[in-house]
């Protein structure tokens, strides 16, 4: 059976607050039975609070309207966060008297307070969840979607993929994309000619000799938008710009929350995707540019596949707006998603959801409810005055 994804458009069809976002919110809440849900559950708000001057993400209405719900229904709410961004929360106008309850660093202020998995997957052999995050007894996955420079997009899967993780799993999470091998030094016969003429190729600095071992090769794979201009002058075989290396991270994000989600019971979460001023880049970054495309709506549903999917597809609908993109960055790739065409055929958003539904953490088909749709606006037809 198809899982359900409630779903409140950002269009509006009248000039009404109970057609916008937040009262959607509302909407979707009540249909996920989210009071009925949290009666004395220790309930954990995992949102991203952002970055220094970044405005892009949740906003507090939308976050206090949870955080009233879950009091509404009897449960105590918290929101957690990684520890830097929770320390200058505030000055994002996140604070326990705007959102209504405590934000706490979801693994201690200095990231000790954790809960090891062991599960080994390339250069992981355990996962450090949070502790605030295990300690809870329900989750509220509460994201807001944007572009990501390591797997195309950000939003409810890399919201606990990364936040419920203490910072050095965060580490091991990125470097798995260099796990597998992707510099050949033997095929390089004249490494001090072929190394800086492969540097010079790429515009966006995203391969450099690598600083710690000098005469190899090193790929910054968030920088690299797979364009293959590197691959034109270095030398036959010495140089590989492949998917294992880009989807070691989505695949680490579906183990990360799965490990992360073993510990709420079933039915324990809810998932809530917000997809409006959606960025290139993602909230870490520190700073807000504009949106890269149309403001979509929001999504909720039990099945964090399913609302990912749900967001996915309908962003697909959309166009990129392309003069909007930072200029540092470039579109060279049509096909797909638009996520996809701004970050690079390897960054394919959708590896990410077949990869949570591999992983068993939910259903990539899923019937999508409009809990608010639009309604056709009848206009009186205005009658003809002449000028004269
Ligand atoms: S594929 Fe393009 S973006 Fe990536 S490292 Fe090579 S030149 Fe740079």
């Amino acid at each position: 059976m198809p899982s359900k994804v409630y779903f409140g458009t950002a269009r509006q069809s009248l000039l009404e607050a109970k057609e916008t976002l937040p009262a959607k919110l509302d909407l979707i809440l009540e249909q996920l039975h989210l009071r009925e849900r949290v009666k004395d559950e220790r309930v954990v708000i995992k949102m991203h609070t952002a970055n220094n001057i970044g405005y892009s993400t949740l906003h507090p209405v939308f976050v206090r309207k949870v955080v009233q719900a879950v009091k509404d229904g009897g449960g105590k709410p918290f929101v957690a966060d990684v520890p830097w961004d929770v320390a200058g929360a505030e000055m994002r106008g996140y604070s326990a008297e705007s959102l209504g309850c405590p934000i706490y660093p979801a693994a201690g202020p200095d990231e000790k307070y954790y809960y090891e998995h062991q599960r080994p997957y390339k250069n992981i052999q355990s996962w450090k969840v949070a502790g605030f995050i295990q300690d809870a007894t329900f989750m509220v996955n509460f994201a807001h979607v944007k572009g990501h420079p390591s797997n195309g997009f950000g939003a409810a899967i890399k919201n606990l993929a990364l936040g419920c993780m203490a910072g050095e799993t965060r580490g091991r999470m990125h470097d798995s994309m260099h796990f597998d091998q992707y510099w050949f030094p033997e095929n390089c016969p004249d490494p001090a000619t072929s190394i800086p003429q492969i540097a010079a190729s790429c515009p966006f600095q995203a391969i450099v000799e690598d600083k710690k071992a000098p005469g190899t090769m090193h790929l910054h794979m968030e920088q690299c938008n797979q364009c293959g201009r590197c691959l034109k002058v270095a030398p036959q075989g010495s140089l590989k710009i492949d998917k294992v290396n880009f989807e070691s991270f989505m695949e680490a994000c579906a183990i990360s929350v799965s490990e992360t989600m073993s510990t709420f019971q079933l039915g324990k979460a809810i998932h809530i995707n917000l997809a409006t001023q959606m960025t290139p880049l993602c909230d870490c970054f520190g700073f807000t540019g504009m949106a890269i495309l149309p403001d979509v709506g929001i999504f909720g549903s039990d099945d964090i596949v399913a609302v990912e999917q749900a967001t996915l597809d309908a962003i697909a609908q959309t166009k990129l707006i392309e003069e909007n993109i930072p200029l540092a960055m470039e579109v060279h790739f049509r096909e797909g998603h638009p996520f996809r065409q701004l970050h690079g055929p390897l960054k394919d958003p959708y590896k990410t959801t077949e990869y949570a539904e591999k992983y068993g953490l939910g259903s990539r088909i899923y019937e999508l409810v409009d809990i608010y749709p639009l309604v056709k606006v009848e206009r009186a037809a205005l009658p003809y005055t002449s000028a004269n």
